[in-house]
């Protein structure tokens, strides 16, 4: 059947459907046991129906016999009011004909109910992403009449009922109360990263482990938090003067639901990690996923969840309500070494092209899921300390060789989490001139507690480290995430 797909596709697949009127059945199923009892039933009420299509082939086949079917015996006696079972055989009170129709009849509303379980179906999966008007819009629009079906009643009321309780951001006042969290590669293997070889504490510093980030994923949901998109935090909006402006978005959330973005840097797969227990680059797998590829030293390759991408999204295949309308992280990338695993800065490389041709598949995949792409500049310097015509080089270049393959974006994520500009005010300098020019309209740095600004021209937002050195040396910062002790990988050293 269908690989799994997005809740964006499913909604656009819900609106088209919506206006072209017709029933466009989704063969998506989640993997939710609440949705498999559906599929259960589902499947339970279409054999039914095959088997009555069974029955009323075999009654036509036997339209001279005079003995009746228990299914036909049931519709006599029902219809006589009577509930014996002896009829004379040889006098059937009921034409045969009548007895089909019957038959045919009870088949239609079997498959009219089959329909309304999968529209609730979908429209649950909607309401779970947090698309009610969605979700409501497709129930009233069923061609055989919501009104008809208790049951669709029952869920419109219940998409009603949370609509009403929403606030914008949850459980938040403000945007400034919005964690940003951030992540660099996952570590897949433990024993290989922590080998005790020169990268080893550098890993430790630096890296989170997979056992790690879905401890925190688990406990961060359990808590409320739902993951969204920067782009809902602070959005932009035409003035009626013309002109455009950013203001703070309107995430509508249930009031115990906390938003938070996640994002990811060096999405690279550099050299220097090859075989130390990391992915080695990002792939479609074959049911068209977004996954990851890990070489192994002996030549094996390996598919699946061994970085972020992965990981997350087979943690939201299981819990679709961890995020809003489809978010997804930020994967920032690094010119230097290529993008996503494949060497694309390198001309002479014998599979150039085709690399290229990879990352850009690889990337339009990504989106399609809800990834968004960031600018971790080309070659990672400090940026406050670089020059202005290094800058407009360096990212010019950036540009070039990776913004050319993963399309347009406009967030910026600075190398070290260092700043442009020390301000804390607003940026006026030509190093970020430059760089609005160019489109970047979000910026991120790096500190301990949520912070932001959203000014008219752009949204500045500081993200929180996850990593070993936060978790090991500043636990206490992390305390209204989750609780660092459940989370800390037992295999991880201390630190040097
Ligand atoms: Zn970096």
């Amino acid at each position: 059947m269908s690989s799994k797909r997005t809740i964006k596709e499913i909604r656009d697949e819900a609106n088209s459907s919506i206006e072209n009127k017709r029933n466009n059945p989704m063969h998506n199923k989640s993997k939710k046991n609440k949705y498999r009892k559906l599929i259960i039933t589902g499947l339970i009420l279409s054999s039914l129906s095959i088997m009555g299509i069974f029955i009323v082939n075999n009654a036509i086949k036997r339209d001279s016999s005079n003995t009746l079917n228990n299914q036909e015996q049931d519709i006599v006696e029902e219809s006589q009011g009577t509930g014996s079972n002896n009829l004379g055989a040889g006098e059937p009170t009921l034409s045969q004909e009548f007895i089909h129709e019957q038959i045919v009849e009870q088949n239609l509303q079997k498959e009219e109910k089959k329909k309304v379980m999968e529209l609730i179906e979908k429209a649950d999966l909607l309401a779970m992403g947090y698309y009610y008007d969605e979700a409501i819009k497709l129930i009233k629009d069923y061609e055989g009449g919501y009104q008809n079906h208790e049951e669709l009643q029952e869920a419109m009321d219940g998409y009603e009922a949370v609509k009403a309780t929403l606030d914008p951001f949850g459980a938040y006042e403000s945007a400034d109360q919005i964690s940003h969290i951030f992540f660099h590669s996952l570590i897949a293997d433990n024993s290989l990263a922590f080998d005790g070889d020169s990268d080893s504490n550098g890993y430790n510093y630096y890296m989170t482990t997979i056992y790690e980030f879905k401890q925190m994923m688990q406990q961060m949901y359990d808590a409320g938090y739902v993951l969204v998109s920067i782009h809902d935090v602070g959005k932009k909006i035409t003035t009626d003067e013309g002109t455009s402006k950013f203001i703070p978005g309107d995430i509508m959330l249930p009031p115990d639901k906390k938003p938070f973005v996640l994002s990811q840097d060096d999405v690279n797969y550099y050299d220097y990690m090859d075989y130390d227990g990391f992915a080695s680059r990002m792939v479609v797998d074959e049911n068209g996923r977004p996954s990851t590829e890990m070489r192994m030293e002996d030549g094996t390759v390996l598919v699946g969840d061994y970085d972020m991408v992965p990981v997350l999204e087979t943690f939201i295949e299981e819990h679709p309500d961890f995020s809003y309308q489809g978010a997804r992280g930020i994967l920032a990338l690094t010119g230097y070494e290529g993008a996503l695993g494949y060497r694309t800065d390198d001309k002479n490389s014998q599979t150039y092209e085709q690399d290229k041709e990879t990352v850009r598949h690889v990337a339009k995949v990504l989106k399609e899921w809800g990834w968004e792409f960031a600018s971790h500049s080309y070659g990672h310097r400090n940026m406050l300390e670089m020059s202005t015509n290094f800058i407009i080089m360096d990212t010019n270049r950036w540009m070039d060789e990776v913004g050319s393959l993963i399309g347009p974006t406009d967030i910026f994520i600075y190398p070290y989490g260092i700043e442009i500009e020390k301000t804390l005010g607003t940026y006026s300098n030509d190093k970020y001139k430059y760089l609005k020019s160019l489109g970047f309209e979000y910026y991120c740095g790096v500190y301990k507690d949520p912070w932001i600004h959203i000014k008219d021209e752009y949204v500045r937002m500081t993200r929180r480290p996850l990593d070993g050195q936060a978790l090991l040396q500043f636990p206490e910062r992390l305390s209204d995430l989750f609780d660092v002790l459940k989370v800390i990988d037992p295999d991880r050293p201390a630190l040097r």
